[in-house]
């Protein structure tokens, strides 16, 4: 079957691997399309700590049930799924509060395991087990199923900073992921959604989506437009979805007091120490949140809101490109020539 393999930083190859083995305990997709994720561009450009080659990467996927082992109950040949990635222990001490996402002991889909930028994927047992595979409802468009995960990490981070009716919501970085969270705070009944963006063609691509306020960061003053919008108030909650250090330094003088910040986008190792003037954090009462990854009950959320019809993740989706060509999936991505970029395998 044709694969996209890591074999270090900067060198990924497409070729030709042996077709996953069928077990009593697994569970083989044909893999309909996939992601490229941020993680993913970085294994393309500088690499990744977590990703031990040769492995095949991709993990933002969907695709049908061809094989079920016989000791997997609960599936039936050919229905649609997608995945939680994380593959939490089950065991240790984060796994029994219920932080799965923070397990050190996790395998990581598309880094330590084989992922989906394949014809097929083998689901590993321990992700049969931990609640991994989420069933997919005939409504829900393969181009939506495809980005359950990343916006299961975005509904995370809205519930963590509390993203409510009513609300207005900057998020800094007009990424795919500045995108979904926008999308995402109106599923929350958020009435005011202003985004931040710097360059074109993105700011363009975010002025299809309805109901958001474009800010163009890089010829308006931030601060001005949010005033603006917000009856000179600030937001009640800023997202920071841009790995920038700027960005999160200036997040905190766009919330209104009593409002919170998410850091959602992190700063490369060594470069993340940043300056705040605390004075305005505790006489403004402000909330500062992180956020990182997602557990299997944000993914089953987020393929539950689009069954629903709140989110319509694939109307940030703007190229769809075969896996032979991954590599100009990967530049579109890392020129920001696009949102999100959905590769699709032969043989589907
Ligand atoms: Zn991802
Ligand atoms: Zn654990």
């Amino acid at each position: 079957m044709q694969a996209a393999v890591y074999y270090g930083p900067g060198d990924i190859r497409v070729e030709d691997r042996p077709a996953p083995k069928a077990t009593s305990a697994n569970v083989i997709v044909q893999v309909h399309c996939c992601a490229i994720c941020g993680t993913d561009v970085k294994l393309a450009t500088i690499g990744h700590h977590r990703c031990t080659p040769p492995r095949i990467i991709g993990h933002e996927m969907v695709g049908h049930i061809v094989h079920i082992g016989e000791n997997v109950p609960g599936w039936a040949e050919g229905e649609r799924l997608t995945l939680a990635t994380t593959v939490a222990c089950g065991d240790c001490s984060y796994c029994r509060l219920g932080l799965g996402n923070m397990c050190p002991n996790s395998l990581p889909i598309g880094l330590q395991a084989d992922g989906a930028f394949a014809e097929l994927l083998a689901v590993p047992p321990a992700a049969i087990a931990g609640g991994n595979v989420i069933k997919v409802p005939d409504n829900v468009p393969d181009a939506a199923a495809a980005l359950s995960e990343p916006l299961s990490c975005v509904i995370n981070a809205q519930q963590i900073v509390g993203v409510k009716a009513g609300d207005s919501v900057l998020v800094i970085g007009g990424g795919p992921l500045g995108a979904l969270h926008a999308e995402t705070a109106k599923a929350r009944g958020a009435t005011n959604v202003m985004i931040v963006q710097r360059s074109e063609p993105r700011l363009s691509l975010l002025r299809k989506l309805p109901e958001v306020l474009v800010i163009d960061g890089a010829h308006e003053d931030v601060g001005d437009a949010v005033d603006e919008n917000t009856d000179g108030l600030g937001a009640d909650v800023v997202i920071v979805a841009a790995p920038s250090r700027e960005a999160q330094e200036q997040s905190v003088y766009y919330a209104r007091k009593g409002g919170a910040i998410s850091l959602f986008a992190s700063l490369p190792n060594g470069e993340a120490d940043i300056t705040y003037d605390s004075r305005i954090i505790h006489y403004g009462e402000l909330r500062l949140a992180g956020a990182s990854d997602s557990r299997p009950d944000h993914v089953a959320l987020a393929v539950q809101l689009m069954a629903e019809g709140k989110i319509a993740a694939d109307a940030i989706v703007t190229h769809r490109v075969p896996l032979d060509n991954l590599h100009e999936g990967l530049r579109l991505m890392e020129e920001k020539q696009s949102l999100k970029v959905l590769i699709y395998p032969p043989g589907d």
